[in-house]
């Protein structure tokens, strides 16, 4: 054991929400820390100043600490009571733009050895050579133009303050690259050009920050997506250049969705175009927020994206489920934090032998990087979910009615207005028992709260399903209502007695069916349909339970008079 602690490193760029391949990235860098003794750091990496939002850097912070991914130095940030980040080691801040003095100093060092130089040429004329080399079918590659202006003539025009890059004058020689899971890779140098490290408007590029905070914050192992390999080898020539030491390097295997795509936020609209198209949606379906030629333009147009929060409106409008990428994305559609990082843990990792489901303290027991597999990984979303449904239903139920409530109050406000209404007639003591109710078979906590919210809504208020009214109220000239007004007169008998719980309701239902020689489900189904407008409800005690009686009746009422209207219109 060498005695200073491995430092592992998630370094977001606070330009969105959190991909769940980052937070892979940050699990895998978590686990190594945890499992070698070592510090988890945040860094974030907000260079790119139009892009990057406060509001963005809060979210990711949020959804890595709800993911369980404690970080030992980096962005302080509570979540529930506990508390993270710091700048115990003193290698803060932790944010780029708080370091810029740091870069340019560095920068100053490769000027004056003549390791990078200034160079004047405006974006517009490197966009022009670019063009030109892909018209040629080369790659670009900067021809040292600036080079060959005299040292002190460039010395003297970045004095009078005219607009330059620095760029790195890349080495001639070859650079070979270790990478823990890729083993060796070489780079030649016609490969590379004299890339940019400093911009225009002052900020150093991504290369250059990453490179020297890496060293100043002391990182020992630097793990990132596979995505960032084309990028390792300017990065150590960096090293080189600046005196510095090169981390180890572990890249990870890229994330695909199940029909072999990247997961991106393009893979939403191209599911939102598709479902538009299948169903031959041809007006805006939300007008107000998407013009009738937005959304053409859109719908012909792969390239096109919509706003997150238009594609969300639009996908609501149309009944569309959108494929969910980010950690924000699967937490509002459900997920618990635990099955998510058991799952995206094995997304090119696994533990050997047969153990898929484990918890993060297992996780950080087992994790080796020489377990990390080379080969794309595929996200399945039906194998998450199923992990998901699993854990729910194995969830202590405390636990669960604590996380159903939790999630109410965040994503189905008019369930938590309820609840906490005195004159409603659920409120926080039922919690129990309404979590109860819906543990079993709930795949995610939009599934729990959908099957339950027949009992949030009020009797005047249900849609009825037409296809259910059909089926099991109106056909043969009406039986299910006549089941109905029978079942309602019995129900009302026993709840003058006080009576008509859950279970009476159900026996009373069980005796008329077998008195009347009617199959249960041919009862059963038309009071299902009073009572939650739909034919999918849980078990009958429980539905009744749920209602209580005065509800219970008020429903059956109601829908026997929706009957009479009905009836009456048509006569
Ligand atoms: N800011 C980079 C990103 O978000 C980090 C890459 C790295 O880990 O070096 O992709």
């Amino acid at each position: 054991m060498s005695s200073t602690p491995n430092v592992t490193r998630f370094a977001p760029s606070p330009t969105g929400h959190l991909h769940i391949g980052g937070a892979r990235t940050a699990l895998f860098c978590w686990a190594f820390a945890r499992h070698t003794g070592g510090r988890f750091m945040i860094r974030l990496e907000d260079t790119d100043v139009a892009r990057s939002s406060e509001s963005s850097a809060v979210g990711i912070l949020h959804d890595l600490a709800w993911l369980g991914l404690d970080w030992d130095d980096g962005p302080e940030y509570a979540l529930d009571g506990k508390s993270f980040g710091g700048d115990e080691r003193g290698v803060g801040p932790y944010r780029q733009s708080e370091r810029l003095e740091l870069y340019n100093e560095a920068i100053e060092r490769l000027v004056e050895s003549g390791a990078a130089y200034a160079a004047f040429e405006s974006p517009e004329e490197i966009s022009a050579a670019r063009a030109e080399a892909v018209k040629r079918k080369q790659q670009y590659r900067y021809d040292r133009a600036a080079l060959k202006i005299p040292a002190d003539e460039r010395a003297r025009r970045v004095a009078a303050g005219e607009p330059h890059v620095i760029r790195f004058r890349t080495p001639d020689d070859a650079v070979e690259v270790e990478d823990v899971v890729l083993g060796t890779i070489r780079i030649e140098p016609e490969q590379l050009d004299d890339f940019v490290i400093r911009k225009r408007d002052g900020y150093p590029t991504y290369h250059f920050a990453v490179v020297v905070d890496d060293e100043l914050m002391g990182v020992t192992h630097i793990l990132r997506g596979q995505e960032h390999l084309i990028n390792t080898p300017r990065h150590v020539m960096l090293q080189q250049a600046l005196g510095y030491r090169t981390p180890e390097y572990a890249h990870m295997p890229l994330i695909f969705n199940d029909k072999g795509a990247k997961m991106s936020k393009r893979e939403r609209d191209g599911a939102a175009r598709d479902f538009c198209k299948q169903r031959g949606v041809s007006e805006s379906p939300i007008p107000d927020r998407l013009a009738q030629d937005a959304f053409d333009a859109w719908k012909k147009d792969k390239k096109q994206q919509l706003e997150g929060d238009v594609l969300e409106a639009l996908a609501e409008a149309v009944g569309l489920h959108l494929p969910e990428v980010s950690v924000d994305d699967f937490r509002r559609a459900g997920y618990l934090p635990e099955v998510i990082t058991n799952f995206i843990a094995l997304l090119g990792w696994n533990p050997g032998g047969d153990v898929e489901k484990f918890d993060m303290d297992f996780l950080a027991s087992k994790f080796e990087l020489g377990r990390i597999g080379k080969t794309n990984a595929r996200f399945d979303r039906t194998k998450l979910m199923s992990f998901n449904g699993d854990f729910i239903a194995e969830m202590a139920a405390a636990d669960f009615a604590g996380r159903l409530r939790a999630f109410m109050a965040a994503e189905f406000a008019h369930f938590d207005v309820r609840l906490k209404d005195t004159s409603f007639r659920l409120g926080e003591d039922d919690m129990g028992r309404i979590a109860a109710v819906v543990q079993p078979r709930s795949k995610t906590l939009v599934d729990a709260c959908e099957r339950l919210s027949f009992a949030f809504v009020d009797a005047a208020d249900i849609t009825y399903d037409d296809k259910a009214v059909k089926k099991n109220l109106e056909k043969n000239d009406g039986a299910g209502y006549g089941v109905l007004r029978d079942l309602l007169e019995r129900f009302e008998a026993l709840a003058a007695s006080g009576g008509l719980t859950g279970e009476a309701g159900h026996t009373a239902l069980q005796s008329y069916a077998e008195e009347k020689d009617i199959k249960l489900g041919n009862v059963a189904q038309p009071l299902r349909v009073a009572l939650t407008g739909s034919t999918v409800s849980p078990g009958m005690d429980e539905t009744l339970d749920l209602l209580g009686a005065d509800e219970v009746l008020a429903r059956m009422r109601r829908c026997l008079e929706l009957q009479a209207a009905s009836a009456s219109r048509g006569s």
